[in-house]
C-alpha cells in the first residue's frame, strides 16, 4: 500500500493523478490541496477520503468546512495548509501539481519530512533547484519527474549511470505556430495560442508551449534533475510528439521513450517507480504513424528559448526573473491586454533591469518574484 498527498489536486495534473489512483486500489490519499475550487475539492474528498485538505485562503476553507460537516476531515488554509498537506505523516509520496513558485516551501518541507516527490511543479526547480536538489540528497529522498519529457529521460536512464550521459535530447512539438515568421507571430490570438497540436493542458502551460518558454523551463528542470550542464541539453523539434525525449550515451547509443501523449503515463510511472503497471491508454501503432520528423528550433522567431538560455547562464536570481515575468505576461496575454510577442518583450525588459544575486535563499527568490510583479504592474 502506498499513500500520497497531492498539492494542486483540482488542476490538470492533480485530477489526472487522482484518475491514476482511481485505477489502483493499493494507493491511498492522505491529503489534498487546491486554490479556490471548493466544489471540486469537496467531490474529491468524498471520493478519496483524505484526512486533511487545504485551500488558498480562510474564506474558501470556511466554505469547505461547512460543506463537509458530515466528514472527519481537517481543513487548513494558506501556506501553513500547503505545508501540512505536503508533509503529512502518513504520506510516502508528495505529488507537487500546484502551479508557480508558491510550491517551493511546501516541496522543501515535504523533503525534510522524508517524502519522495513526484514533481510536476517545474517552477520550483527552475528557481530553487540549487536548494531543492542538495536537500533531497541530504534527506535521502527521490525526486521523481512527472513532466512527460523528464519522465522520458528518467525512463531512458533506467539502470544507467548518469555519468554515462553524453547529451540529453529534449523533444518539443514546436507548438501551434511552428513555421511562423515574426510578422505572423505578432498577430496570433489567445484562441490560436490555446490550440496545442498534441497535448491537452492548462492554459498557462499551453501558452508557454507556444512561446517555447516552456521548453526553456524544461531545459533548466532537466539540468537540475539529471545533473547535466545546460550545453549538453539539445532541444529537438519533433512535431508528432511520439518520442517524448531521449538520452545519447557516451558510446553513441541513443535510448528514447515513445508513446501516445497521455500525462497519466508519466504520473503513474512516478507513483509506482521502479515498477511499471498496466495502463488503459491508446497504444502506439508505428506503421500507421509512417514518419517521425525532427528539426532545429527557430530561436530567432521563438525567443522563449534564447531568453531562457540567458537566464540559465546568468544564474542566481535570473531564472526567477525569467519565470515570474513570464507568469505575469502570460496572464496579461490571456486577459487580452498584451500581444503574444509582448510576452518576450516583458520578460526581456525585466531581465535587463535585474542585477543577479548568486545562490539566493527562498526569501530572496520570493522577494525577487514580488519585485518583478511590481515592476510589470507599472508598465
Ligand atoms: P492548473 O492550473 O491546471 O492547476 C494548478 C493547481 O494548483 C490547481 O489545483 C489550483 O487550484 C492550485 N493552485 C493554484 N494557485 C494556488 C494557490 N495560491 N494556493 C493553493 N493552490 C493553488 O496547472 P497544471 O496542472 O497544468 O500544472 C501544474 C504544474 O505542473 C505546473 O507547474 C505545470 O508547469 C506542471 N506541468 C503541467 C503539465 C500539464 O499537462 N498540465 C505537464 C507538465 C508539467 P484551483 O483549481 O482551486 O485554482
Amino acid at each position: 500500500m502506498k499513500t500520497i498527498s497531492v498539492l494542486g489536486s483540482t488542476g490538470s495534473i492533480g485530477t489526472q493523478t487522482l484518475d491514476v489512483v482511481r485505477h489502483h486500489p493499493d494507493i491511498r490519499v492522505a491529503a489534498l490541496s487546491a486554490g479556490k475550487n471548493v466544489a471540486l475539492l469537496e467531490e474529491q474528498i468524498r471520493e478519496f477520503r483524505p484526512r486533511l485538505a487545504a485551500l488558498a485562503d480562510e474564506a474558501a476553507a470556511r466554505d469547505l468546512r461547512s460543506r463537509i460537516r458530515d466528514l472527519d476531515v481537517r481543513v487548513a488554509y494558506g501556506m501553513d495548509g500547503l505545508i501540512e498537506v505536503s508533509s503529512i505523516r502518513e504520506a510516502d509520496i508528495t505529488v507537487t501539481a500546484i502551479v508557480g513558485m508558491i510550491g517551493i516551501l511546501p516541496t522543501m518541507e515535504a523533503i525534510r519530512a522524508g517524502k519522495d516527490i513526484a514533481l510536476a511543479n517545474k517552477e520550483t526547480l527552475v528557481t530553487a533547484g540549487h536548494l531543492i536538489m542538495p536537500l533531497a540528497k541530504e534527506c535521502g529522498v527521490r525526486i521523481l519527474p512527472v513532466d512527460s519529457e523528464h519522465s522520458a529521460i528518467f525512463q531512458s536512464l533506467n539502470g544507467e549511470k548518469y555519468e554515462r550521459i553524453e547529451k540529453i535530447l529534449l523533444t518539443c512539438s514546436g507548438g501551434p505556430f511552428r513555421g511562423f515568421d515574426s510578422g505572423a507571430l505578432e498577430k496570433v490570438t489567445v484562441e490560436d495560442a490555446l490550440r496545442h497540436p498534441n497535448w491537452n493542458m492548462g492554459p498557462k502551460i499551453t501558452v508557454d508551449s507556444a512561446t517555447l518558454v516552456n521548453k526553456g523551463l524544461e531545459v533548466m528542470e532537466a539540468g537540475w534533475l539529471f545533473g547535466v550542464d545546460w550545453d549538453r541539453i539539445e532541444v529537438v523539434v519533433h512535431p508528432q510528439s511520439v518520442i517524448h525525449s531521449a538520452v545519447s550515451f557516451v558510446d553513441g547509443a541513443v535510448i528514447a521513450q515513445m508513446g501516445t501523449p497521455d500525462m497519466r503515463l508519466p504520473i503513474q510511472y512516478a507513483l509506482f517507480w521502479p515498477d511499471r503497471r498496466r495502463m488503459e491508454t491508446k497504444r502506439l501503432d508505428l506503421c500507421s504513424l509512417g514518419a517521425l520528423t525532427f528539426e532545429k528550433p527557430d530561436t530567432t522567431v521563438f525567443r522563449g528559448l534564447p531568453l531562457a538560455l540567458r537566464a540559465m547562464k546568468e544564474g542566481g536570481t535570473m531564472p526567477t526573473v525569467f519565470n515570474a515575468a513570464n507568469e505575469m505576461a502570460v496572464s496579461r496575454f490571456l486577459r487580452r491586454q498584451i500581444s503574444f510577442t509582448d510576452i518576450y518583450r516583458m520578460i526581456e525588459s525585466c531581465m535587463d533591469a535585474h542585477t543577479v544575486s548568486p545562490e539566493p535563499d527562498v526569501a530572496t527568490i520570493l522577494s525577487v518574484e514580488k519585485e518583478v510583479y511590481a515592476r510589470l504592474e507599472e508598465l
